[in-house]
């Protein structure tokens, strides 16, 4: 790489190593001051780039408040499996489509965008919160509202409780849709009274969530499902300023045999136009078409649009997010970087740079946080109870640990996401993490520890906080 923006043979450089009595091949990593003897070696002028330098301007524009406009909400439906996610966001496709469209929704972009009593909602189309979380774990937020389907016929379910956490996690408002009431064996209200266990309070229960009873297959109250979510939107007051460079989050991206290259992001501010260059992830492209979810070519995407974006030069990922910027050569620049320090990232990542336990507890212990995050799986309801229990009792009014989310079952990916966006530790108690686990803890570096006695897991943590509890050490 050094080599190539030097323009000089790689082998010269590593000649170069070698003299210095070091052995390098290509690929291996160097620090920046090394770097820039090699260049200076070969008589070149260094210019030092930094990341603010790259990335100035980027994603740090100050709205005024008078320039703010409402926008429309961003809407994510999660629940456990076969509740009806899937159903809920079909029926409400087909029951309503932005007026004056003879075509209807023609194709799957990741996000639809429906119209009720002339206000517009922006679904996110991918159900459940898996999507969610990936997106929060690339530091991006794209859901304003999570709408929690819960079947009637049914109950409070590991996944349920996971949305739960998840949106509490993001501190994304829920709306709960009660499904299936078509159904005889259908029982809203011990619904209701479940959700109470896990601290969502609907309002016919003394609390503030709103809750609507629906059926996805008959569509049944799909109106009054949207008045809900539109009533929380406007409580949220949400708003953005249409009038600026368009910046937002990419919700999906692949590669087309014909088109190339092809992203749907969903605008969060500003307004998107075909021509306008944009950097989104490690890539960057010159918007050449914006296609909507019925297949029309938009002039302009406003703030919560979803559009398929054509013109890109690779493909980024879901969560990436995506700014315009002045030019070409600017663009190029910031994504050459971005490729360069991804790189680095993953090479770094080989070197075996994995978090740990202590690890996460002295960088908690030196940015003065005295709470840590732990996510607990088991494999009974009864014993994670006690462990739960019995952590909660370790804390003291300087350190505690808090319980992001327990459950019972194998470690998944979900859990992974979730640790990574709540900086937590997993601990698995007579349960293993699954392969596709066990990968994304690897990449993301996130600790999972495996435990089958109380006693050590209760001692561990009792270590790791006295740990916490003594700075001077
Ligand atoms: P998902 O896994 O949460 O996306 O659930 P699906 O949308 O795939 O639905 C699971 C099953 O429940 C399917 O067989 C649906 O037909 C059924 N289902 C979904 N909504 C309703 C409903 O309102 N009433 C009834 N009777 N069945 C429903």
């Amino acid at each position: 790489e050094l080599a190539s923006r030097m323009a000089e043979r790689a082998v010269d450089v590593v000649k170069y190593f070698m003299k210095q009595g070091q052995m390098m091949k290509p690929g291996d990593v160097i620090d920046a001051d090394t770097a820039e003897l090699v260049a200076v070696e070969f008589g070149h002028t260094v210019k030092r780039v930094s990341e603010s330098d790259v990335e100035e301007g980027l994603f740090n524009i100050q709205d005024k408040p008078e320039d703010m406009r409402p926008r429309p909400p961003v809407v994510t439906i999660m629940g456990h499996v076969d509740h009806g996610k899937t159903s809920l966001l079909d029926a409400i496709r087909k029951a309503n489509v932005v007026a004056g469209e003879a075509g209807g929704i023609t194709q799957h972009i990741g996000a639809y965008q429906v119209e009720q009593d002339g206000q517009i909602i922006t679904f996110i189309d991918t159900p459940g919160h898996e999507a969610f979380t990936a997106m929060r774990a690339r530091g991006a937020q794209a859901t304003d509202i999570a709408v929690l389907v819960v079947a009637a016929d049914d109950s409070v379910m590991p996944q349920t409780v996971e949305s739960i956490n998840h949106a509490k996690a993001a501190n994304v408002p829920i709306i709960v849709a009660i499904n299936k009431i078509d159904k005889p064996e259908a029982n809203p209200q011990k619904v209701r009274t479940e959700l109470l266990q896990h601290e969502v309070f609907v309002e016919s229960m003394g609390g503030e969530v709103l809750d609507v009873e629906v059926s996805a297959v008959k569509g049944t109250n799909l109106d009054k499902l949207l008045e809900a979510i539109l009533l929380q939107a406007e409580i949220l007051e949400l708003k953005a300023n249409p009038n600026r460079t368009a910046e937002g989050v990419v919700i999906e991206a692949k590669l087309d045999r014909g088109r190339g290259p092809v992203a749907t992001v969903l605008v969060q501010a500003g307004t998107l136009k075909p021509g306008d260059i944009i950097v989104a992830g490690n890539e960057w492209g010159r918007v050449r078409a914006l296609v909507n979810e019925r297949g029309e070519h938009l002039k302009a995407a406003p703030p919560s649009t979803p559009v398929e974006i054509l013109g890109l030069q690779g493909t980024p990922q879901a969560g990436d997010r995506f700014a315009v910027v002045g030019n070409e050569a600017k663009a190029r620049e910031i994504s050459e970087y971005r490729q360069r320090k991804a790189r680095e990232r993953a090479v770094a990542r080989q070197a075996g740079s994995r978090g740990s336990l202590e690890q996460m507890m002295s960088q908690l212990q030196s940015s003065g946080v005295k709470e840590f995050p732990l996510i607990v799986k088991g494999d009974v309801q009864g014993s994670i109870e006690a462990i739960v229990n019995a952590i909660e009792k370790l804390g003291t009014e300087e350190v505690r640990a808090r319980i992001v989310h327990s459950g019972a079952g194998a470690i998944t990916e979900s859990d992974v996401s979730l640790a990574e966006t709540s900086n937590a530790a997993i601990i698995g108690f007579n349960v293993r993490a699954n392969k596709q686990a066990r990968t994304a803890a690897e990449q993301a570096g996130i600790e999972i520890r495996y435990y089958n006695i109380i006693y050590d897991l209760v001692d561990d943590i009792k270590a790791a906080m006295s740990g916490l509890l003594s700075p001077e050490r």
